[in-house]
C-alpha cells in the first residue's frame, strides 16, 4: 500500500487519511524508516476500514435531485424540487427545496447558501467565545477550504472553511475555540491544549467527529 513520509520536528508517529484516500505518515526527524513499515503493517485493519468508508462515501456523490439528503448544523434535511418559491433555495424545519429551473447550477446555490449561513453563525459564535474570553480578534473570513476547518494568523485573523456550517455546533465551537486559542498560543503545544481544555472541555469528542466525519462536509 503507498503512502508518504512526512518528516518534521515532532515527537511521535502520526497516521493520516485525506478525504481523497491518500495515506501519510508524519514522523521524527530521524525516525528509522524500517519502523515507519512496521507501524503502517500494524496499522493495516484500521488504514483499510478507513479507505473503504472513503470509496462508499464518493460512491453517494451529490446529485441534487428529489429525496437526498442535505447536512446543515449537524442535521440532515431531505431535497425537495420546487416549480415556484421567492429563493432559489430554501430551509424550513423540515426540508430544503430547491427552484426546479435552479436545479443545473445546484452545487452553486448549495454552496452561497450554505457561506451565507456560515458567515452569519460564525460570527455570532466567534463573537461570544472572543467576550467571554476576552480574546481579541482582527477579524473572520469564511473561506471554500477543503481540509483546513480553520487557521489563525499571528495578529488575529481567523479563517473558516463554509464547510464546517453542515458540522454540528458543538464541532463549530470547538473549531472556534482552537482558533481563537491560537491568538494566546500559535502552536500545538501542551500548553495550547491545556488552555483548549480549559474552555472547552469537551473538546476531544468534537476533535474526533471531525476525524471520522470530516470527510462528509463535502458537497460534491
Ligand atoms: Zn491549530
Amino acid at each position: 500500500m503507498p503512502y508518504t513520509i512526512i518528516r518534521s520536528k515532532r515527537r511521535s508517529l502520526g497516521l493520516y487519511i485525506n478525504p481523497s484516500g491518500e495515506v501519510s505518515v508524519r514522523a521524527p526527524m530521524l525516525y528509522p524508516k524500517f519502523l515507519i513499515e512496521k507501524f503502517v503493517k500494524e496499522h493495516q485493519n484500521w488504514i483499510t476500514k478507513r479507505l473503504s468508508r472513503i470509496s462508499t462515501q464518493q460512491v453517494e456523490k451529490k446529485t441534487f435531485t428529489q429525496g437526498e439528503y442535505y447536512l446543515f448544523l449537524g442535521k440532515k434535511f431531505m431535497l425537495n424540487l420546487v416549480p415556484e418559491q421567492t429563493f432559489p433555495l430554501l430551509l424550513d424545519d423540515f426540508e430544503f427545496t430547491l427552484l426546479e429551473k435552479k436545479q443545473a447550477n445546484a452545487a452553486k446555490v448549495f454552496e452561497n447558501w450554505y457561506k451565507l449561513q456560515a458567515q452569519i453563525k460564525f460570527t455570532s459564535r466567534l463573537n461570544f467565545w472572543a467576550t467571554q474570553q476576552h480574546i481579541k480578534y482582527k477579524y473572520m473570513k469564511v473561506t471554500s477550504a477543503q481540509k483546513r476547518w480553520g487557521s489563525c494568523s499571528r495578529d488575529g485573523r481567523i479563517c473558516l472553511t463554509w464547510r464546517l456550517i453542515m458540522a454540528p455546533l458543538e464541532v463549530i465551537d470547538y473549531v472556534i475555540v482552537h482558533e481563537l486559542t491560537h491568538i494566546l498560543v500559535p502552536n500545538h503545544s501542551a500548553k495550547f491544549w491545556g488552555k483548549v481544555d480549559e474552555i472547552y472541555p469537551t473538546f476531544k469528542l468534537q476533535r474526533k467527529w471531525l476525524r471520522e466525519n470530516g470527510y462528509s462536509l463535502h458537497l460534491t
